[in-house]
């Protein structure tokens, strides 16, 4: 079977529920989703599964508007954007889904179910210790109009379930190819709960119906409930919500993460925001979680999201879990970073310095130029913004502010190296132009000629006094754009 319908475009969709922050799983869903939708010229729909007010908050929603923008994973339909099959906040749905219930019930494909938790829990018990199946046993199914005005009357508040054909349940997975779920796994299901409110279960499918979603993309956690959704898409055919039509599935790897567990909400590696706190670029976070389950080819783990949507092909997606590894995503990321004209990652590193308190924000003109002056001597040795910001720091710091790193202080400002910067800076105090090269050949004549020192022991100790770490870009460009008098100052101050 083809993956897609000649001449009937692709809509794909992302809908998380704001809970908490965005984490790594959820962007993969979205990047996967998105490729696969722009790969085939399709649309792409950005709905909120804003369903349980007491987990969602607006602050959530907010971050995660805010992460796809960032990623840049752009959506033709949706919240903030709006489009003809609004609104695309669940929450702001209710009337839809009360709608799509009552014509369920109506035409006898779901029904009001009384048992009270204690009943469905003693049920379940027995069923497990006579080795039946233990989902609900269907026994208000066909209660009688008095029936259930007797419960109705003794104050009981009904759920509606949905009555789950009993047949054996086979889709052609997307990513994992045939897949059976036997009668019996599957019993009718809860899709509106007692105080009104529907469940997932219901308000998806409804949604995707309505919005004519083709291809549902999303993790292998909920791949249980596809039969459920797959037996709502055909009574939805019967009762006329959307076209009729059940769209394709495709069920994405498990990620993994350290001892191969699954990536758990609560792990930091996997909150989103945190990589945009370091300084990851998306560029460089996208391609990263693109190799979760995916690859370009065998040769290729770096490339750009415009590769990526040329080759995606869901079909090639690995079923297997993919195991996050953070010092790999880091290398990728620091491949990125060394891809973009330097220009590029200096009008980036801004808002970073920024944060840090280390220019105005707006930066002033002066600020930027010397950033964009900074920017050459860190380029190629970072592997995120943040990395960037360490190293050049000793630049934009107030005089006051700069301190030097005792630890390495106590290593190369030891009497020897006082001296040496002693040598330092008078040889630096007679620099007449104050460019790398002068500055180089002052330094190497007076301590590698003139005190006989090996450079690393020569350079160290005016680094560490200089920058105030071991850690720095190039000596000789970092003096030169620190300038003279800020570079005697710290020679003396460390003397
Ligand atoms: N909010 C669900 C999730 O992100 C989506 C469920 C679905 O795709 O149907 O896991």
């Amino acid at each position: 079977m083809t993956d897609v319908i000649p001449g009937k475009p692709v809509v794909a969709r992302f809908c998380p529920s704001p809970t908490g922050n965005p984490h790594v799983g959820m962007a993969r869903t979205a990047l996967f989703s998105w490729a696969f939708a722009r790969h085939h010229g399709g649309r792409f729909v950005f709905r909120i599964e804003d369903t349980d007010a007491s987990r969602d908050s607006q602050e959530s929603y907010d971050l995660l508007v805010d992460v796809m923008r960032w990623l840049g994973l752009d959506w033709d339909e949706g919240v903030e954007v709006g489009g003809d099959n609004g609104p695309y906040r669940q929450s702001e749905r209710m009337d839809v889904y009360a709608d799509v219930a009552q014509r369920l019930l109506e035409a006898g494909l779901a029904y009001k179910a009384y048992d009270s938790a204690e009943e469905l829990e003693e049920r379940r018990d027995a069923a497990r210790a006579a080795g039946r199946p233990s989902g609900y046993d269907g026994l208000h199914r066909d209660l009688t109009p008095e029936q259930q005005a007797a419960y109705e009357a003794e104050g009981r508040k009904p759920v509606i379930r949905f009555k789950m054909p009993e047949k054996d349940w086979t889709f052609d997975d997307l990513v994992r190819g045939p897949i059976t779920f036997g009668a019996d796994n599957v019993q009718d299901f809860v899709i509106v709960r007692a105080n009104g409110q529907p469940l997932y279960t219901l308000t998806n499918p409804t949604d995707d119906a309505l919005m004519g979603i083709t291809h549902v993309l999303r993790g292998e956690d909920i791949l249980s409930s596809t039969p459920r959704q797959i037996a709502l898409y055909e009574a939805f055919a019967q009762i006329g919500v959307g076209d009729g039509s059940t769209p394709r599935f495709g069920h994405l790897p498990y990620v993994t993460g350290a001892g191969n567990r699954k990536l758990s909400k609560r792990d930091p590696e996997s909150n989103l925001l945190g990589y945009r706190e370091q300084g990851f670029l998306p560029e460089g976070l996208l391609n990263y979680l693109a190799l979760l389950g995916w690859s370009l080819d065998a040769e290729r783990d770096v490339f750009s999201l415009a590769e990526m949507v040329e080759a995606f092909e869901i079909g090639r997606v690995n079923p297997n879990p993919a195991r996050f590894d953070l010092d790999k995503c880091e290398a990728i990321n620091g491949d990125h970073i060394r891809r973009l004209p330097v220009e590029d990652v200096a009008q980036r590193l801004v808002p970073y310095l920024a944060t840090a308190g280390l220019v105005n924000e707006p930066a002033s003109e002066e600020e930027e130029a010397l950033v964009a002056a900074a920017t050459p001597l860190v380029h190629e040795r970072i592997a995120k913004l943040t990395e960037a910001v360490d190293m050049l720091r000793f630049l934009f710091i107030d005089e006051h502010d700069f301190s030097v790193d005792e630890a390495d202080a106590a290593k190369n400002l030891d009497e020897k190296g006082r001296e040496t910067a002693r040598a330092a800076r008078d040889a630096l105090e007679a620099v007449e132009t104050w460019d790398t090269e002068s500055i180089e050949a002052a330094l190497r004549a007076s301590l590698v000629d003139g005190l006989g020192l090996k450079p690393r022991l020569a350079f160290g100790p005016v680094r560490v006094a200089v920058t105030g770490s071991r850690i720095s870009p190039p000596l000789f460009e970092s003096l030169e754009l620190l300038g003279r008098s800020r570079t005697l100052a710290r020679l003396s101050a460390a003397l």
